[in-house]
């Protein structure tokens, strides 16, 4: 059994002068204790206690070719030998953009950012600027990072969401300036009437959504649904928006707008488009992004198209256009899945998983396909936390949230190891 006593020191002594012990809130409060990681390899970490973990983490999605792909790391190495960062442009960046643009259906131009919580401002602003509209619709149990415009229903609890088809705004944080959520109005997803009416105001510049929501359970858009809000965009005269920070070149190398069929006008990139460096994409209709050149709309950033993170960019987008990637994701992520079901259902431990072979969801103490965020209010979350630390005691690291990423690192062998590790734990918690 794992023991996890120096990640536990170490993290003690962290919080003395690092706040929290940790750089983000998504790393507070992790059992039987937040990590602190020495290496990774393919889809293996090894942490300070020297524990070799199967990583279903993956740095929270990016790292869809493991943790040390060759190709992305001589890639930036490479580049960090010519030197670090020129406030001008370069030639791996033009390469990077123009594999978006290939692979990716809406991307008639890109820009780049360093995080998805940055350059979903760089696409609110726009959408206002071209629309000369204010308002923003999101969508509850959505995601779009952590600063106060769109920090707002983003995990509410029962009590405070009001009415299903009339869902109140709630804000997410203390601290936050309330005043940025004038011009942002909350529905349900997945239900297209909500859309459709809420539009007919003529007033909505935008409207943004996880087009396959991932921050709350994974779930799909129902058959018909982004097909429907697309029309009743353009009908509306609303840019719509993917945010497709967490799908993006991992449902497939084109993100969920491929994998669909549903072009948005503006889609956000982040986490995978560059397999673990901080990179982040605005990518849309170049009669829209061409905006930010002529026609007064500010989008800058010191790191934005940072040389090295270029290069990796490139580097991972090259290997990402080889179909392998995705049919081996595709393989491994069903079958994962179909073995936890197999596993949970002989040990009579009731639960639903579901999702998408790169990224599914585990949850506890509900059966029913998961369709919307007020769906997941019956999960059991205190026992699937026993579960999880059950796992990491034994060898697999998987997310407290229920979500689990895969990698194309994660071959067959890989996946026996996990299920043996999760036929033990679920013994552990049945
Ligand atoms: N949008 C979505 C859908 C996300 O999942 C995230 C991060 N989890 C963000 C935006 C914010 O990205 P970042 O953490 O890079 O700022």
């Amino acid at each position: 059994m794992n023991s996890f006593e120096r990640s536990k020191t170490e993290m003690a002594q962290a919080r003395e002068y690092l706040a929290g012990g940790v750089s983000s809130n998504f790393r507070l409060g992790v059992s039987p204790t937040p990590l602190v990681i020495e290496s990774g390899s393919g889809p293996y970490l090894t942490d300070v206690d020297g524990n070799r973990l199967i990583d279903y983490y993956l740095g929270m999605g990016p790292m869809i070719l493991g943790h040390n792909p060759r190709p992305v790391i001589d890639a930036a190495k490479a580049q960090l030998d010519r030197g670090i960062l020129f406030a001008g442009q370069t030639e791996v960046e033009f390469e990077a953009a123009r594999l978006v643009c290939e692979l990716v259906p809406c991307a008639e131009r890109v820009r780049f950012g360093s995080s998805g919580t940055e350059v979903i401002q760089a696409a609110l602003r726009l959408s206002r600027a071209v629309t000369g509209r204010q308002t923003i619709i999101k969508f509850e149990g959505h995601y779009h990072g952590w600063l106060d415009n769109v920090l707002w229903s983003v995990a509410p609890a029962p009590d405070h969401c009001g009415p299903l088809n009339d869902p109140l705004k709630v804000p997410g944080t203390l601290g936050q300036d309330l005043s940025c959520g004038e011009h942002v109005g909350i529905l349900g997803w997945n239900n297209l009437q909500l859309v459709e009416e809420r539009l007919n105001g003529g007033d909505v510049a935008a409207l943004i959504m996880e087009p396959a929501m991932c921050n709350t359970s994974a779930i799909a858009p129902r058959a018909g649904y982004l097909e429907g809000v697309r029309a009743a965009c353009s009908k509306a005269g609303t840019l719509l928006i993917f945010d497709e920070v967490i799908t993006g070149f991992r449902l497939s190398s084109g993100g969920a707008q491929k994998l669909f069929g549903v072009t948005p006008d503006l889609a956000t990139f982040g986490k995978a488009i560059a397999n673990g460096f901080p990179v982040a994409a605005l990518a849309g209709r170049a009669d829209l992004m061409d905006r930010f050149a002529s026609g007064g709309v500010m989008h800058g950033g010191t790191y934005n198209g940072h040389p090295v993170n270029m290069a990796a960019t490139a580097a991972t987008l090259r290997e990402l256009t080889r179909p392998e990637v995705y049919a081996g994701i595709e393989k491994r992520g069903q079958r994962l899945m179909a073995g936890i079901v197999e596993i949970l259902e002989r040990h009579s431990v009731p639960a639903r998983v579901q999702g998408f072979p790169g990224i599914f969801h585990v949850a506890f103490g509900i059966t029913k396909p998961i369709e919307t965020f007020r769906d997941t209010f019956g999960i059991d979350r205190a026992r699937y936390v026993k579960f999880t630390t059950a796992l990491i005691e034994r060898g697999a690291r998987a997310l407290e949230r229920g979500a689990w990423f895969l990698s194309s690192e994660h071959d067959d062998a890989v996946i026996d190891r996990t299920l043996e590790i999760i036929e033990s734990a679920a013994k552990v918690i049945a």
